[in-house]
């Protein structure tokens, strides 16, 4: 129908391994060649080199980002009856954990600029069962930190930053994972930095945590079959490791095209003169844009036009976590998190990846002017 039609990928991870495909075959096929499938050598070289990468005293490699999370609440000793406090408007594996372990996720709302949480609504909230506040650093840019922090210590309170959309992204001069108690984040596939699986890590400047967390990754073993705490099987395979490695040397590179293709975005879109709002970075801070997320308010036209002219689109996401059925024991209803509720009515996510080139990237806000009326 359309002679112009493209097939832009969302996320372009086979354009990235094009790139980098003989250091990653070899570094795959050296560690069949070790047969050190699980803590081989490449675990630990990952392991400094994060801890390189962001300044943090202790990174641990782990086999997903909602195991990190698991394991942050599990060293924190996180149980039944206790509360932690984070936001409805995000992935659903940071509350998973928390309910997993029986503690409630309390909810707080974000700021309708950057889909953070709204550090004003935390004291409110703060008792005696409060046990950690969690921020999540949405589509690669950190909440308020500091702020979030200084409320924390001033009630005892550990903070545990989500960081599973925003490894690499800098706040007031310091890495994402490492501006607070336990940073966590992930290595999923389609993640700022991603394996060629399932995969995470956690952060810490805390000698003691990050003692428990080496155990607890590994059945709480201290020694061989000597079993001090409950742990889970949350080691990250040496294969994924080695794949880490080859991709880190790259990443700042990834980082500033990234950017680039966020600004860009921004750029453009605004051109338009459309009622679309783009994403607010703060001055203090940067984003990784895991996602390129946008406003609209008549999103499923736009996705269908979109989606005619091989533009693909996601939301993240439709439903807020106090909506979720699963968590209908907590008691929440709609219009408890209006912000929330809003933004997940009106956000849609464009193609993103340090591999999108102009001519797409302008194809692309080509169409989405074309699917907006007015
Ligand atoms: C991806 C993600 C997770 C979970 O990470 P996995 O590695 O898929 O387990 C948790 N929180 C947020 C905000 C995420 O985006």
């Amino acid at each position: 129908m359309n002679s112009d039609r493209k097939n832009i990928e969302f996320i372009d991870l086979k354009a990235q391994y094009g790139k980098y495909k003989d250091e990653i075959d070899s570094a795959i096929l050296s560690v069949c060649s070790s047969a050190q499938f699980i803590l081989g050598k490449e675990v630990t070289v990952l392991e400094e080199n994060l801890s390189n990468f962001t300044n943090s005293k202790h990174s641990i490699s782990l086999s997903s980002g909602t195991d990190a999370l698991l394991l942050a609440l599990m060293a924190l000793d996180i149980k039944a009856g206790d509360e932690v406090i984070t936001t409805p408007f995000t992935f659903y594996a940071s509350s998973e954990v928390i309910a997993f372990l029986g503690a409630k996720p309390v909810f707080i709302d974000i700021f309708e600029d950057t889909y953070n949480m709204n550090y004003n609504l935390i004291e409110s909230k703060i008792n005696s069962k409060t046990k950690a506040i969690m921020p999540i650093s949405l589509y690669g840019q950190t909440a308020d930190m500091n702020i979030i922090n200084e409320i924390a210590a001033k009630h005892n309170i550990p903070v545990i930053e989500d960081a599973c959309q925003s490894f690499g992204a800098v706040y007031d001069g310091r890495k994402s994972c490492n501006l607070s108690t336990i940073g966590t984040t992930s290595f999923f596939p389609s993640k700022p930095l991603g394996c060629y699986g399932d995969g995470g890590a956690l952060f810490t400047n805390d000698d003691k945590i990050a003692t428990k967390i080496l155990a607890m990754r590994n059945h709480g073993q201290t020694e061989r079959y000597i079993h001090e705490y409950l742990g889970i099987n949350g080691r990250l395979d040496t294969i994924q490791a080695a794949v880490l490695n080859v991709k880190l040397k790259y990443f700042d590179d990834e980082l500033k095209t990234r950017e680039k293709v966020g600004s860009r975005y921004t750029k453009l879109i605004n051109a338009l003169g459309k009622d679309i709002i783009t994403p607010t970075i703060k001055d203090d801070r940067n984003s990784v844009y895991a996602q390129y997320s946008i406003r609209i308010k008549d999103r499923e036209n736009v996705i269908a036009t979109l989606t005619e002219h091989g533009v693909p689109t996601a939301i993240h996401y439709p439903k807020p976590l106090h909506e979720q059925k699963v968590f209908d024991y907590l008691g929440y209803k709609r219009g408890d998190f209006p912000v929330s509720e809003q933004v997940a009515n009106e956000i849609i996510s464009l193609p993103m990846s340090p591999f999108l080139s102009e001519a797409d990237q302008d194809y692309i806000v080509e169409k989405l002017n074309l699917a907006i009326k007015g």
